[in-house]
């Protein structure tokens, strides 16, 4: 039969453990939280280059320069357009 004091101390030991393991698993999981913000933010900034590179260019009659299609002006240097 376990005693009182004998009760309270398992108790105690089970907190400790518990406390413990709530520790690790909190440092794991900002550890894990990290290196996966890490990969996303070096995954985004990849696509934004993407969308950039990927964005729709017209060539400019004026010059024949390629610009973006929502440039309002072509901004090359002597062209007519600008
Ligand atoms: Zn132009």
């Amino acid at each position: 039969m376990l005693s009182l004091p004998k009760l309270l101390l398992l108790a105690l030991v089970l907190y400790i453990v518990w406390t413990v393991w709530r520790t690790v698993q909190r440092r794991d999981a900002r550890r894990r939280e990290m290196a996966a913000s890490a990969g996303r933010s070096a995954t985004s900034d990849r696509s934004g280059r993407t969308a950039v590179a990927a964005e729709e260019m017209v060539k400019c009659p004026g010059c024949g320069v390629y610009v973006a299609a929502d440039a309002r002006k072509c901004g090359t240097p002597g062209c007519p357009r600008r």
